[in-house]
């Protein structure tokens, strides 16, 4: 019996985290991560990894071809100019080769950078010889839609756009489409890398764009090892020449898509297999907006326990997206952050550490295969910790 026909009847049922025991590792010892990637995945998504699969065999093309089109259709509405290219490699690999595919040697892109991903492109285009112009603005705060008219009116010479939908950084949203608008009016090129934001952030298949980036590990729930680019295929024909190198060559992988529905080297199997289940996982939840709905219920469970202990978020309500929450260091000698995130990975729950350049801060996420019950978990484990560690804050 192949694969596909034990997929196509396995109703793809999310199942819930095995875990009723009192803290969060699971009966088999598995943690909770609350982290933003890896993140927690189903076990039905783990299941899917049990078959090995040849890259040549007729089964695994038709999970490659139907991959390419689940995630397009996970922008709303649609277009049929865009295609989607798979690529091996975490997120950052397909944010490289977008950059690199889109923004030719003689060209100029614009980033606008509130965190660290922002300066993770100016990185990119160093290491990849393109010329970009770095926009920096506060990490707590969206970028200003406003402020992105006078820089593009201020370099006439730029080609390109680069933004992040949601920096990871503190979980700060930034208004991708008014940015969009803005930037189609100059007649500038926009490449969006929407890695946190893909399958939660409402993103409009007809909004004026050449690219967009995403992963299988974030918010779709696969696991990780596959990066994808969502593009304009005329754009991505334009550019057809740009890529500087033969592995994240997007548009040899998009040809090669298309020509034999095989990838150009050794696929991720194990890895696509997940992401066709945790796909249809999405799909059963309810798409972008079931997805979003849970995400916010767990943000909503997290911020407001945390805030009933005293902690404080750094970015305000309005703009966090429902993917990873910012607490302020507290100012108490006694809340050492090692100690806490030690204590709390040993009741199972895996929190991350801060990536603010303004001040101390820590990350707990609320994306992945996690619910609100998890998350008030997660809230009652903090109160203990800070009990062991004789804090009030
Ligand atoms: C996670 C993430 C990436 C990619 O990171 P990898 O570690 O390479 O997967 C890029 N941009 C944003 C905004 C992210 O959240």
């Amino acid at each position: 019996m192949g694969f596909l026909e034990k997929k196509a009847s396995s109703g793809v049922e999310p199942t819930p985290n095995a875990k009723p025991t009192p803290n969060g590792f699971a009966a088999n010892g598995d943690s909770l991560l609350l982290t933003p990637g890896p993140l927690k995945t189903s076990a039905s998504v783990k299941n899917a990894m049990l078959y090995d699969y040849g890259s040549r065999d007729s089964a695994f093309v038709e999970v490659t071809q139907r991959v390419r089109k689940q995630v397009v259709n996970v922008l709303q509405g649609e277009n049929e100019d865009l295609t989607a290219v798979l690529l091996q490699g975490s997120g950052t690999y397909a944010v490289e080769a977008m950059l690199t595919q889109f923004v030719p040697a003689a060209g100029k892109v614009i980033i606008f950078c509130n965190g660290a991903y922002g300066k993770r492109m100016g990185q990119i285009c160093d290491a990849n010889g393109r010329h970009y112009e770095m926009v920096v603005s506060a990490e707590s705060e969206p970028l200003d839609a406003s402020a992105v008219n006078e820089v593009l009116d201020a370099h006439p010479d730029a080609s390109h756009v680069a933004i992040i939908a949601c920096e990871t950084t503190t979980g700060v949203l930034n208004p991708v489409s008014e940015i969009a608008d803005a930037v189609k009016i100059r007649g500038k090129r926009l490449l969006i890398d929407a890695m946190s934001s893909f399958g939660i952030v409402d993103l409009d298949a007809n909004m004026p764009f050449d690219a967009i980036a995403a992963s299988s590990n974030k918010s779709l729930q696969g696991s990780p090892g596959l990066g994808f680019v969502i593009a304009n295929k005329q754009a991505l024909t334009e550019g057809a020449d740009n890529a500087n190198s033969l592995s994240l060559d997007l548009y040899a992988q998009w040809n090669g898509f298309e020509a034999t529905g095989e990838w150009r080297f050794t696929p991720p199997t194990h890895c696509l297999l997940a992401l066709g289940q945790a796909l249809d996982e999405f799909e059963t939840e309810g798409g972008t907006l079931g997805r979003r709905t849970r995400y916010a219920a767990n943000c909503k469970t997290l911020v407001d326990g945390m805030r009933k202990y005293g902690f404080e978020t750094v970015v305000a309500d309005e703009s966090q997206a429902p993917v990873i929450v910012t607490f302020r260091m507290p100012n108490n000698p006694k809340f050492e952050f090692q100690d806490f995130y030690g204590r709390l990975s040993l009741k199972g729950y895996v929190i991350y550490p801060g990536k603010l350049t303004t001040e101390p801060s820590f990350r707990v996420g609320c994306v992945g295969n996690v619910f609100p019950t998890d998350m008030q978990g997660f809230i009652e484990v903090v109160g203990h910790t800070l009990e062991e560690m004789d804090i009030s804050l």
